[in-house]
């Protein structure tokens, strides 16, 4: 038994090293992976589960997504950090409990198809459809969503569909949507948005004036009526109308 044990060691080591090497130009070192999968992890259950986030799609999602591919270089350090990062052309990617509150209270899971408004980084989209969800992504500033489109597809999220327009009138073609979330904050709930809203969807948006304080509403719409509800202050960035 000794004996084999110590060939089986010798064979071992290097076959695992030979194993990681792939990994590691697939999408850089082995090591660097497992340092950002440990920060991701703690962010779950530091900046997440210890506020309450507690769907488990929602979480494992979170755990997976790599959040530190979505922000430039200079910037992956801080990417699991617990606030909004910029990601050019004066926009932001929200603060990991926001993108997980609303993920939460979109319900993802398989099937269900959902709109989101302000594709950004694609950080956002990325969670939805790693919690299962059919994603469509709609974003106002071309060179973000053209970024977004690549990125996404090159991290293996390539059934999202990302498309340059204003958000305001929603994606009427694949209405109607489960859910709806909207990642800039609008002065009014866009009708055209809560006319794509199946019945017994649920939009989330931050509603407000872009330099003052926002709140996060959830609009629900059953048998033909919505109701909306205030759940907690945000800031987000202004939804624009012309690009
Ligand atoms: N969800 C993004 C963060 C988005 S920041 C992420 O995960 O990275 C908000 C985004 O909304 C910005 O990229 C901004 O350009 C976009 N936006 C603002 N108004 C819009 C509109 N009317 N239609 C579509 N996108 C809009």
């Amino acid at each position: 038994m000794k004996r084999i044990g110590h060939w089986w060691g010798r064979i071992a080591g290097p076959l695992l090293i030979w194993m990681l090497i792939p990994v590691g130009v697939a999408g850089g070192t082995a090591a660097e992976i497992d340092r950002y999968r440990e920060a991701r992890e703690r962010m779950v259950r530091t900046q997440l589960e210890a506020r309450g986030i507690d769907d488990r799609r929602t979480l494992q999602a979170m755990a997976e997504v790599p959040r530190h591919r979505f922000v430039s270089a200079g910037l992956a350090a801080k990417a699991y950090d617990d606030g909004p990062l910029p990601i050019g052309y004066g926009q932001t990617i929200s603060q990991p409990y926001i993108v997980a509150l609303m993920t939460e209270l979109a319900r993802p899971g398989p099937g269900r198809r959902m709109l989101e408004v302000g594709t950004g980084s694609g950080y956002q989209a990325a969670v939805l459809a790693e919690a299962g969800a059919e994603v469509y992504t709609l974003e106002i500033i071309p060179q973000l969503a053209e970024s977004a489109a690549k990125r996404l597809s090159a991290l293996g999220y390539d059934r999202v569909r990302v498309r340059t327009g204003d958000g305001y009138f929603g994606w009427n073609e694949h209405a109607p949507f489960d859910a709806i979330i909207v990642t800039a904050a609008a002065e009014f709930i866009p009708p055209p948005l809560v006319e794509q809203l199946k019945d017994g969807g649920r939009m989330i948006i931050p509603v407000g004036s872009p330099f003052f304080v926002q709140t996060l509403m959830l609009v629900e719409k059953r048998d033909g009526e919505t109701r909306t509800s205030s759940l907690l202050p945000v800031r987000f960035v202004p939804f624009r109308r012309t690009p």
